[in-house]
């Protein structure tokens, strides 16, 4: 089971409350290497509670989450930290550039917890923009770019420390559909280049590109097409 990057067994959160919230309830889940899943669902079905727990931001009240084999639960905060600065790339809806930098120093960035020196840093931003296709934009500001451009830097800036896990929460519902669909391209490229991805989404078009999905419903997995060969 070594290929296996992220598990969830069992997993549960519980927001206390009157009454508590149990957004998240005994959910098991593999991911491994290689693979492009799509994590579907509602509003309020717990999409973004699974992606916390995915991203290490946020632990299990109940079960287990592993990353790289870690149980994220047993692990304090300084070395969970660690932990996904060495492990994941994450992509977020609203892409949190840095809008005064420019695309090549934002993509840098994404080394900046990895002990890399500032020149490989930016000769790696540099390569991960090409792959990205915005080579010739690396000096631009994130700030001038087109949504469907920042989402791309935001990419490369996730893939730059060739993580074993690539997150996307929502990654297109920032974009129109042309630039959604632009995005989805690549992500399907670097998924076939061997990247492994887990795509939060609500969008169905997102959900149906990936080779294997998972529905999620009030707080459970309803239905997964079960891993890829
Ligand atoms: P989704 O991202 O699919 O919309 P969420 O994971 O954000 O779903 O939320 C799942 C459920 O957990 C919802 O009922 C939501 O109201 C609840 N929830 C999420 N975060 C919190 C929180 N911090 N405190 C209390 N309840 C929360
Ligand atoms: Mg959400």
């Amino acid at each position: 089971m070594s290929d296996v990057v992220l598990s969830l067994e069992n997993a549960g959160r519980t927001y206390p409350g009157t009454p508590p919230v149990e957004s998240l309830r005994g959910v098991d889940l593999a991911v491994r290497a290689g693979e492009m899943v799509a994590v579907a669902g509602p509003s309020g079905s717990g999409k973004t509670t699974l992606l916390n727990l995915a991203a290490g931001l946020d632990r299990p009240t109940t079960g287990s989450v592993r990353l790289a084999g870690q149980a994220v639960e047993r692990l304090s905060d300084r070395r969970l930290s660690g932990l996904r600065a060495h492990t994941l790339g994450v992509v977020f809806q609203q892409f949190f550039l840095m809008d005064q930098l420019s695309a090549v120093d934002n993509v840098a960035n994404g080394l900046l917890y990895r002990a890399v020196p500032v020149r490989q840093r930016r000769r790696a931003a540099a390569e991960a923009l090409d792959r990205v296709g915005l080579g010739h934009r690396a000096g631009h500001p994130a700030g001038k770019l087109s949504g469907g451009e920042r989402q791309r830097v935001a990419i490369a800036r996730a893939l730059v420390g060739r993580p074993a896990l690539i997150l996307a929460d929502e990654p297109t519902g920032n974009l129109d559909s042309a630039n959604g669909a632009q995005i989805l391209a690549l992500l399907r490229d670097l998924h076939a280049d061997g990247a492994t991805l887990l795509i939060i989404t609500h969008d169905a078009t997102v959900a149906g590109a990936c080779p294997r999905r998972v529905d999620l419903r009030d707080g459970r997995v309803v239905a997964d097409t079960g891993a890829a060969g």
